[in-house]
This record gives C-alpha cells, structure tokens and sequence, in this order.
C-alpha cells in the first residue's frame, strides 16, 4: 500500500487515468476533508476500489495533546510503522474585532513541521538529537502534519497558515522530499498554500542552502545560528565542524529571497554562553550586506540540560544594540514553555510516562 499524500498531483495523474481525476482526488482530500475513498462520490466505484487496494491517506495517528497556556499545541503523531514525531500549532494572533464586535481580521496560524525520525546533527542543546536519527519522513508524511491540524482545529480552507519546516529533524538533510512536500502543499487543488508562507530552518548546511536555492521554490530561509565564533558554535552543533559560519554566510547571500522578505537568523539565548554585547558587535558584522531578520529566543532549559535560561535584561540589551545599528530584531518568548516547545520534550517525556 503506498500513501497517496506522497504523490504530486502530476505523478497522480500519470497513474490515474483520465488525468482530472488527480485533481477531483485532491480536491476531495485537501479542500472536503474526506476520511475515506467511499465518500470520494464522483469517482467511479471501480477508480475507489483500485485506490482502496492500492493507497491509503491517514499516515498519521494522533497519539498525544498538549495545550499550553498561550495557546500552542504540541501534536505527538504517530506513523504507520510505529514511529513518532511532533508537530505544533502556534496561534500567533486572534481574531481581531471592531468596537461592534464585528470580525475585522481572522486570527493567524503558525504549524511548526517535523521532517525526519530522529535527527543526524546532534546540537547539544536538543533533546530530537538524543534519540540520533531514524528516518527520513516521506513528502506525504511532513504535508499531513498541516492537513491534520488544520483539520483538527477547524481551521477553514481558505485561512491559509504559515509553516516553519523547524520541528524534529534537519529538513536540507531530507531535501528531495522536502521540496515535494513544498510542491504539494503549494498546489491550488491541494492546501493552496504559499511557499512565500513557508520557511525553511536549517542547522546551516550550506551546500544544502546552495541546492534549495538552487530549485528556486519561492520559500523563505531561517538559519539556526545560535553562536557568532566557530568554536562556541562547533561546540553546540557539531555540524559548524563541517560547514562553518562563513561558509553558512556565503551560501545566504547567493540564496534567492523575495525582495520584500528577510533570512531569518534563529538565535538562542542561553545564559553567560551568547548573550553578551561583544557578541552583538560580532553578530552585526557578520550580517553585513544580508536583508536579515535576527530573533532572539529564550533557552527553554530541559532536564540534565547544562545550559540556563538567559536574563531579559541581557536579552534587551543585546536586541536593543542590533537595532542601534539597524538590524531587525525581536525576542521571542518561547511560546509553549509550559508544554516543553523544544523539538524533541514531548516524545521524550511520553517514553517516559509509558516506561
Ligand atoms: S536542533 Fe534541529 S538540527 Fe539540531 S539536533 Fe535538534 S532537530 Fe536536529
């Protein structure tokens, strides 16, 4: 049986004959929300009975809930050969209401993507790494992360979200199958969604940043920076041994970006390690000459993590200097503190409550 969200609606229509009903399959997936073949109605019974046969679309089975108090949920999934991954729904706004009550803007979503079992890169501050790697996920295992919680949520069809390919799993080391996914999801008869509404995280595999940019998908790019010296950096991502921060910087100034969007630099804070001015200074030259945004995240620590949570007033400081020179910059508060938000806490703590 293969999963049919791995298919494009192009590589459908190569098996399903006459080609339109890709797009009537599609339709029936990703816009009404079918649970199975049979309410599939204007496809013959024969085409229904050959897809039962040959093709299923729920790989994931929800296995845990965490809401926190901001809102975050946190979506332990499970695959069909009994692996796990996470998922989270980040309610970034509301819906907002005029003094009459009326609604004036819908509320905007955030869904936070796993893209491998596992990872290969072992960042010393992440709980995913300690596990090592498993697998790579399939192009329709990451696009129904976005289907099932939009599902799940009542999120309407046409309210698109933005995704953040930031969740389990480094997404440049599963590349061919990132970019399906992005493919799919960006289909008009599929989630319709914008790769402009997609960004890509990567630990900095600049080779990998070279190739995506290369396919030239339109989807935005996020760096887990995290240190501005190579030798803290190598020392909390051992991936820095193989790719360097200049080598990171390089691939980023060849990478194509919309005119009106930024490369996000994903800094987090830990106590005494990074947060200091001189790394400021040091942080403002290395992004010379790159349309960046830079954010500063508070280290949410974990247990046995020997890493602590940074001060906001170096926090502030450290921001406040950036701007003083121009960088775009914001702190972000950890959202879902209380429901452990780094990849990796949730899995690990429901081992632990089924051990
Ligand atoms: S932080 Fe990301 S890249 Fe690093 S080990 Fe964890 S999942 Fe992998």
């Amino acid at each position: 049986m293969k999963n049919l969200l791995d298919f494009t609606k192009e590589e459908l229509s190569d098996i399903i004959k006459p080609a339109f009903r890709a797009k009537q399959i599609y339709e029936w997936i990703y816009k009404k929300n079918v649970d199975s073949f049979d309410d599939m109605r204007n496809l013959p019974r024969d085409l229904r009975d050959y897809l039962k046969e040959n093709f299923y679309f729920n790989p994931l089975k929800k296995v845990k809930e965490e809401v926190s108090q901001d809102g975050s949920k946190k979506y332990l999934f499970m695959l069909k050969d009994g692996k796990t991954i996470e998922s989270v729904l980040l309610p970034m706004k509301g819906d907002e209401f005029d003094e009459n009550g009326k609604l004036i803007k819908h509320a905007r979503y955030t869904i936070c993507v796993s893209s491998q079992v596992g990872c290969k890169m072992g960042c010393s501050f992440c709980l995913t790494a300690k596990g090592g790697f498993v697998r790579n996920l399939t192009p329709g295992e990451i696009v129904e992360q976005v289907h099932f919680i939009k599902k799940e949520n009542k999120i309407p069809y046409e309210r698109r979200v933005n995704i953040v390919y930031m969740g389990m799993g480094e997404p440049l080391n599963n590349l061919n199958n990132l970019a399906k996914a992005i493919k799919i999801f960006t289909d008009n008869d599929g989630l319709a969604i914008s790769p402009r509404r997609q960004t890509v995280s990567t630990s900095g595999l600049s080779s990998q940043i070279v190739k995506l940019g290369n396919l030239n998908l339109g989807v935005l790019l996020a760096i887990s920076l995290h240190a501005v010296n190579d030798e803290l950096r190598q020392e909390l991502m051992p991936v820095n041994k193989a790719y360097n921060i200049a080598s990171i910087m390089e691939a980023v100034r060849k990478f194509p970006i919309d005119m009106r969007k930024r490369v996000m630099f994903e800094y987090l804070m830990m106590d005494g390690v990074n947060d200091s001015i001189k790394d400021a200074k040091t942080l403002v030259k290395l992004l010379d000459g790159i349309k960046a945004k830079v954010n500063l995240i508070y280290f949410n620590p974990h247990e046995g993590s020997i890493y602590k949570r940074p001060k906001p007033e170096n926090m502030e400081k450290f921001r406040d200097f950036l701007q003083s020179k121009s960088v775009t910059c914001t702190i972000r508060e950890s959202k879902g503190i209380d429901i452990s938000a780094a990849c990796g806490q949730l899995k690990e703590r429901s081992k632990n409550d089924n051990s």
